[in-house]
């Protein structure tokens, strides 16, 4: 018998989210962020189940691009922070690619790389996250000489803000008042939502929302919404019940004795551990579900194992099924217990664990 380690990824759920962000920025166009394996939950594979439906993906780089390509997606690719060095810009024009623009070298790269046809490029401007962009005096330059070039055919301006997952953000608007004053006189299609920004903020939806996480079901708002409560999980990570303890009062259990039982305590022993990709910082009392029932972490999680609390499920035999995040378990809360973000909860999902298609 393997080990029962795995994680479902339920196709038909991330379509639902997709066509959910379509339906909250009518209208738009929506760029799935496919980056980071999607999310860890397998680039190829979301690409293909969303090809009938997608109008582009969103990647970090240009591997994950040509991977894309190479497996046959046909839709535009945006290379979300653009090309790392300027010979990147052959597989640029060979596969249609949108490449973000935030760097004066990128500038001159593609003004001296001769390109077969024209492109549409992305050009970023820095509203307030301070990460990747142009300030309002670069932007204004940067589209002059993009609209020169003959072979940009258009010229999308793209923004990211830095904490729109706040439902009460003024900041969110002081970004998207930054944005106007240094776009709009140029009259190009904008670029700027997130998924925080696609549930929350339609004023910032623009041309083409770029939503990420809510396309696998977490929301990234510090609240529910109504928008929020609609998206559908679609990582299932679960294993199996590996061995059951009976502890008397008092005693301790796993790795620096974090949890001491207060009573007589039935410990369950889950196949699932850091090395699978959940997260060792998680407290006790994260949830998880045995048989579809909740309870909760005991003990500190180990490589390979986990321990969890069965002292009010005595029927809890070897083989049951656990759920460490899903349908029954809220991703959110995992990462809560872990001081984390569901993000990296994902993207942190290691090989080790299969991931079955359904
Ligand atoms: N756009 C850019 C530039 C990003 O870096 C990301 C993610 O990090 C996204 C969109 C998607 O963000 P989210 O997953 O929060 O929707």
């Amino acid at each position: 018998m393997a080990r029962a380690a795995k994680a479902v990824i339920d196709l038909t759920a991330l379509k639902h989210n997709y066509l959910l962000a379509k339906e909250l920025a009518p209208g738009r166009k929506a760029v799935a962020i496919i980056k980071a394996n999607a999310y860890g939950h397998g680039a190829v594979e979301a690409a293909e189940y969303l090809s009938d439906v997608a109008d582009a993906f969103g990647v970090a780089c240009i591997e994950e691009a040509l991977q894309l390509a190479e497996n046959g997606i046909k839709q535009p690719v945006v290379l979300l922070e653009g090309f790392f060095t300027a010979d990147e810009l052959e597989f640029v024009d060979k596969y249609r690619m949108m490449t973000a623009v935030h760097s004066e070298w990128q500038l001159e790269a593609l003004e001296q790389h001769a390109f077969s046809q024209p492109l549409p490029v992305l050009v970023k401007f820095d509203s307030g996250m301070h990460r990747l962009g142009f300030d309002a005096e670069g932007f204004a330059k940067a589209v002059e000489r993009l609209q020169k070039m003959d072979h940009i055919s258009d010229v999308i301006a793209m923004t990211h803000f830095a904490c729109a997952d706040e439902l009460e953000c003024e900041y969110t608007q002081t970004q998207m008042a930054n944005f106007h004053a240094a776009c709009d006189r140029f009259g190009l299609q904008h670029c700027m939502a997130n998924s925080a920004v696609t549930l929350h903020w339609p004023e910032a939806h623009g041309d083409w929302v770029r939503p990420g996480i809510m396309l696998y079901g977490a929301s990234p708002l510090d609240q529910q919404t109504e928008n929020a409560a609609r998206l559908k999980p679609v990582m299932t990570l679960s294993s199996e019940i590996i061995a059951i303890r009976e502890l008397p009062a008092g005693e301790p259990v796993g790795y620096g004795r974090r949890f001491t039982s207060e009573q007589p305590t039935r410990v369950g022993v889950v196949a699932m551990g850091y090395a699978d990709g959940y997260p060792r910082h998680a407290i006790d009392g994260t949830p998880v579900a045995v048989n579809g029932k909740m309870t909760r972490l005991i003990g500190k999680v180990s490589m390979d194992m986990m321990t969890l609390d069965l002292t009010d499920q005595p029927e809890a035999k070897i083989g049951d099924p656990v759920e460490l995040w899903g349908e029954q378990v809220d991703v959110n809360q995992v990462a809560a217990c872990s001081d984390t973000i569901s993000y990296t909860l994902f993207t942190g999902i290691t090989s080790r664990v299969p991931r079955i298609y359904k």
